[in-house]
């Protein structure tokens, strides 16, 4: 019998993975991404009911739905509770109303000031429970463009079964943002600096995880490998849970409601597109992304070639290979696995996605996609400070605008635009904007007075590989 609590992969080869494995290991056997057997649905009473919960009764009630028997209720609600622990705000993801249709959700209140923290928070209370109950180790690695890496620090840093392994593009991240992962001072924190871009960070990271040497190296420490990156499932969970807060809050599951998502690896719209899948009434999930645009031209016409990335001013989506992408074409494809696998083959080997007409229909009939340049998203910026006297970071600028233009095409629905990241965060662009820099945030004021420690190594996964294996013989 097929249940959420047990995972397949979406290239086939795993197909009863329970949830503590799928949670641990991050990635199948087969490098396909894990996905729940079963998607569960709740009815417009469930859903009515859940109206009266708090953020992190709410989280322990999503969790549990997809957990199943395999970790007890109480432990669930003390990891929910364990990990909002560090978030500033008294409502976690406030809500902000800007207009009667559109409304934005603040992410970023938590230790890193990015919406992040909502799942690495969560994901590293998982490992932590799955680690002590099966007695076991973690080498994990990681690429980010920003803000997963000083997220998966901060949640890691004091979990003395972990060995955290984090490659970002060298010179590609903001100071700040690179300055949050490398002053970070802790014995089991290791982050490197690659010469390339995210798109080759992760495509190294997906190599090493898939390595049968480095497995049993791993092997010979009794420690697993495993992933943090959007890629793991875990993560994806963890933020199913604001979706069905913020619908909620704005008049689910009597009015539907649409979200405009600022959009790089898809893990964040994905798991939109998971609560929906879940009966949660959403009309509209709207792609919204810099001019790296290939997420809307897959959206406009079903397939586009894999360009190079250029940068923008909002860093954090400087992605071209989406990696839960994969997990919508499975979904789409009604789990059909080696329809997905050949769709991800084509596209790694001959650098173009393209989808079959049937699930670029289904793609049109859940998700809008709008884009943004550089100057629009300055504009936006200033727009939202001198309008509504609201400061938004580029990415979540990219957010507001999309929505604005969803609203244009159809008025009828609320629409909630996610804000990503503080604005304090990306400080030149914020005052190139609005003509003066943010407040700075108290927790990014002294980061420069700090000394910072990170590895540069080559772009590939040779180089990656003898790095981790000198670093885990030597300790
Ligand atoms: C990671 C990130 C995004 C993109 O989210 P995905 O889940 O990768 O689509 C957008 N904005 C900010 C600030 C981010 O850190």
């Amino acid at each position: 019998m097929n249940t959420p609590e047990f995972c397949s992969s979406t290239r086939g080869a795993d197909t009863n993975t329970p949830f503590s494995n799928v949670i641990l290991s991050g990635l199948a056997s087969d490098r396909g991404l894990f996905i729940p057997q079963q998607i569960p649905t709740l009815s417009q009473e469930q859903w009515q009911k859940l109206k009266s919960l708090n953020y992190q009764e709410l989280s322990a009630h999503i969790i549990s739905l997809f957990s199943g028997k395999q970790i007890p209720l109480k432990t669930i609600q003390n990891i929910s509770s364990q990990s909002i622990q560090s978030f500033s705000h008294p409502d976690i993801a406030p809500l902000i109303p800007i207009h009667d249709n559109l409304s934005f959700l603040e992410l970023y209140h938590g230790p890193t000031l990015a919406f992040k923290d909502f799942a690495l928070q969560t994901l590293s209370q998982l490992f932590a429970h799955f680690l002590e109950t099966q007695k076991q180790k973690l080498i994990i690695i990681g690429a980010t463009s920003g803000d997963t890496g000083s997220a998966a620090i901060e949640a890691c840093r004091n979990q003395p079964l972990i060995n955290l392994f984090m490659m970002h593009p060298l010179g590609r991240t903001s100071t700040l943002q690179r300055l949050q992962m490398t002053t970070v001072n802790a014995p089991n924190i290791h982050n490197i600096a690659i010469d390339g871009s995210f798109d080759d960070c992760q495509k190294i990271a997906k190599s090493l995880l898939a390595m049968p040497e480095l497995q049993n190296i791993a092997a010979q420490h009794h420690a697993t490998l495993s992933a943090v990156n959007s890629i793991n499932w875990g993560r994806i969970l963890a933020q199913i849970v604001y979706y069905v807060y913020a619908a909620l809050k704005v008049g689910a599951p009597q009015k539907p409601v649409s979200f405009a998502v600022p959009s790089g690896n898809f893990g964040n719209i994905f798991a939109g597109f998971l609560a929906k899948s879940m009966g949660l009434p959403i009309h509209r999930l709207i792609i919204a992304t810099n001019h790296n645009n290939i997420l809307e031209q897959i959206q406009k016409t079903g397939n586009a070639p894999i360009q190079k990335v250029s940068p923008s001013l909002s860093p954090s989506m400087d992605i071209q290979v989406s990696s839960n992408f994969e997990r919508l074409i499975f979904l789409l494809s009604n789990r059909d696995a080696s329809q997905t696998k050949s769709i991800m083959n084509a596209q790694e080997q001959k650098l173009h996605l393209s989808l079959t007409p049937q699930i670029h229909n289904q793609i049109q009939k859940h998700f809008d996609a709008f884009s943004l340049d550089d100057e629009q998203t300055l504009q936006t910026i200033n727009h939202y400070f001198h309008k509504h006297n609201l400061l938004v970071d580029p990415h979540s600028a990219v957010g507001l605008k999309a929505a604005e233009r969803a609203l244009a095409e159809s008025p009828s629905h609320h629409v909630v635009a996610l804000g990503t990241a503080h604005p304090a965060k990306f400080p030149e662009t914020v005052s190139q904007a609005t003509g003066q820099p943010p407040p700075q945030h108290p927790l990014l004021s002294s980061l420069s007075d700090l000394p910072e420690s990170f590895s540069s190594l080559q772009n590939n996964t040779q180089s990656v590989f003898n790095h981790i294996v000198q670093v885990v013989s030597s300790q």
